[in-house]
């Protein structure tokens, strides 16, 4: 059975808090050998913190775009401290998740802007790479990071287009695909996924969000009483299995590269991932 990193999954939220550990588990036993837990809030640290160490897995600190709101600017100075005290820690991989969301309604553009340049600061003081929330904004963290170039890392959910893929791509970065995958209709995603290198490709589930579509309910089911599917990283190897069939691969040749590919941009996951 080919073994898969889910390099994106928020098990920290609250969805998880009845039944966290069997979560983890059914991943371990589909074949999920590790999860990258990015935090979305200063709030959030100490959590991912823990519960990597707790379930051998890894995990990013950040602040996230739609947390910008109630975020304080002293929480970049938290950022910076937990950076600075948790430097010797081997499960911390990258600063994330940062980044800027063009979508979400009535967000400060300004604001997220403040936090997203701050933060890249932090990552190249601290040393690390980043792991991106990209949506309706690649150009404008494209911008940014030319600005001040950091070691790379991973966009995730990756949706923009294949230029745009391509710009980060030779900014050392892996684009993250998931559950959107696995619909027919998501077509530009699709193209994208099959068109770009092997190379610059990394399996994410985004758990609890993005259901892939088996999980998927349609308003119609929701308005009848049936909850919107919850995500969990136990789906990623049947999203890899998709996105071999698309790319006409073995599910064990994607398994392998996507794994070295999360390993090569984050280079903290390659040395623990590599030690004994
Ligand atoms: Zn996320």
């Amino acid at each position: 059975m080919p073994t898969w990193i889910d390099t994106h999954c928020h098990l920290d939220a609250p969805e998880f808090d009845a039944d966290r550990a069997q979560v983890r588990e059914r991943a371990q036993a589909a074949g999920v050998a590790h999860c990258i837990l990015p935090a979305v809030a200063a709030d959030h640290f100490d959590g991912v913190r823990g519960l990597a160490h707790a379930q051998g897995d890894s995990y990013a600190l950040g602040i996230h775009p739609l947390f910008t709101p109630q975020a304080r600017e002293a929480d970049l100075e938290r950022l910076d401290r937990a950076l600075a005290d948790h430097r010797d820690d081997p499960r911390l991989v990258a600063v994330g998740e940062i980044g800027l969301d063009g979508f979400v309604p009535g967000l400060d553009w300004e604001r997220q802007l403040l936090f997203y340049r701050e933060q890249l600061r932090l990552a190249r003081r601290h040393g690390l790479p980043v792991i991106l929330h990209v949506r309706r904004s690649a150009d404008a963290l494209l911008r940014e990071l030319r600005r001040q170039p950091v070691g790379g890392g991973i966009a995730h959910a990756f949706n923009g287009s294949l230029q745009q893929a391509r710009a980060f791509i030779d900014l050392g970065f892996c684009l993250g695909f998931g559950g959107t995958l696995t619909y027919e209709r998501s077509l530009q995603i699709r193209r994208l996924a099959v068109d770009l290198p092997l190379h610059a490709l990394v399996l994410e589930t985004d758990a609890p969000d993005i259901p892939p579509h088996w999980l998927y309910r349609t308003a119609q089911e929701r308005a009848a009483g049936l909850p919107q599917g919850r995500n969990e990283p136990g789906h990623l190897p049947a999203i890899g299995q998709v996105l071999a069939q698309l790319r006409g691969l073995p599910p064990g040749e994607l398994a392998a590269a996507t794994c070295a590919n999360a390993r090569r941009v984050l280079p903290r996951l390659g040395r623990l991932l590599a030690s004994p």
